[in-house]
């Protein structure tokens, strides 16, 4: 039987737990620390002191004496799956976890496959390239390393049961089992795979959102028949306050990509640095701001037609930002 084909029954098998985020029950923890403990890894579950929580789980590869940690972080929460009579693959009906294999477009069994054109099978399921495919790939390439005798390195691995809705519990779970999770390298193993090689992503976008609500003090609905005098109506300083955040955002995004620049000038071409300022400064300016990719996106809801009984709307502005990467980002 051969190591692929093997690998990939692994991954069908932990597709098969329906780890939906929010959903995760323990016993679906259990089975995901079975399957793990099948592979030959021992996973404890991590919780934050307080609160509930899904547990991340955590485990522990040997090294030789005196190797740095690296830290790998994947999560086995799954995104839900919307409605499921709507999943299939052109035009094969599908199940989320159920995974379905094809080649060249027709439904096959991997087994029947051989090692080479597995490359080409597409498989349909839910998580399975975010992030059970990811991470286990890279665990088991650890658990290689550790059984050649290969590894330079000691392995921790945690993998967070709540990523796909935010990881809410993943800080206070750090704080209380800092000890175990300290490393030298945090890997994140979470991604997806560029132009189908591996891939060291070296930095992504960060997202801010908040919720704003402008209210006008009206404890009541105060209809325009029954009330008189002035009623504010709230959303015009919510739409104020949400054009200064886009003009703050800009503000930012310009003060930041003057950073970048200076940055790369300084450290991405040492030899050049000095002559480069000189000469290709407009041409690295041009370049910033295309890839300066800063978005402001908003939602205003409640602003209804009905000014005086309005008594209060809410928005919720979307920040991206792209964070220093050598490359840039899109
Ligand atoms: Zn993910």
């Amino acid at each position: 039987m051969a190591l692929r084909h093997d690998r990939l029954e692994v991954l069908d098998r932990y597709l098969r737990i329906p780890t939906v985020s929010r959903q995760v029950t323990p016993e679906m923890v259990e089975a995901v620390r079975a399957l793990w403990r099948g592979l030959g890894l021992e996973l404890t579950p991590l919780m934050p002191v307080e609160g509930e929580a899904t547990p991340a789980l955590y485990g522990e590869l040997p090294g030789p004496a005196g190797a740095p940690a690296l830290l790998l972080y994947g999560h086995y929460d799954v995104q839900p799956t919307g409605d499921v009579a709507r999943w299939q693959w052109q035009g094969t009906k599908c199940e989320p976890f159920v995974p379905a294999y094809f080649l060249d477009g027709k439904s096959v069994a991997p087994r029947t496959v051989d090692e080479a054109s597995l490359d080409r099978v597409v498989l349909v399921a839910r998580g399975g390239a975010d992030n059970k495919g990811q991470h286990l790939s890279n665990v088991l390439g650890a658990m290689d390393a550790v059984r050649a005798g290969t590894a330079q390195w000691r392995v921790k691995i945690i993998l967070d049961g709540e990523e796909e809705h935010g990881s809410p519990n993943l800080a206070a779970i750090a704080r209380a089992h800092r000890s175990r999770l300290t490393a030298d390298v945090l890997i994140g193993s979470d991604g997806p795979k560029q132009k189908d090689a591996p891939t060291l992503v070296m930095g992504v976008r960060g997202l801010l959102t908040v919720d704003l609500v402008a209210d006008n003090g009206q404890s009541a609905s105060v209809h325009s028949g029954n009330y008189g005098n002035i009623v504010p109506n709230p959303v015009l300083p919510l739409a104020r306050l949400i054009g200064d955040i886009e003009e703050r955002v800009r503000t930012y995004a310009a003060a930041h990509d003057r950073f970048r620049r200076e940055a790369t000038e300084v450290f991405a071409n040492p030899a050049h640095a000095r002559h480069a300022a000189g000469r290709d400064s407009g041409d690295r300016r041009a370049r910033g701001r295309r890839a300066s990719g800063t978005h402001a996106g908003r939602r205003v809801h409640g602003a209804g037609q009905r000014p005086a009984r309005q008594l209060h709307v809410a928005g919720a502005p979307g920040v991206r930002l792209a964070l220093t990467s050598a490359r840039g980002a899109r």
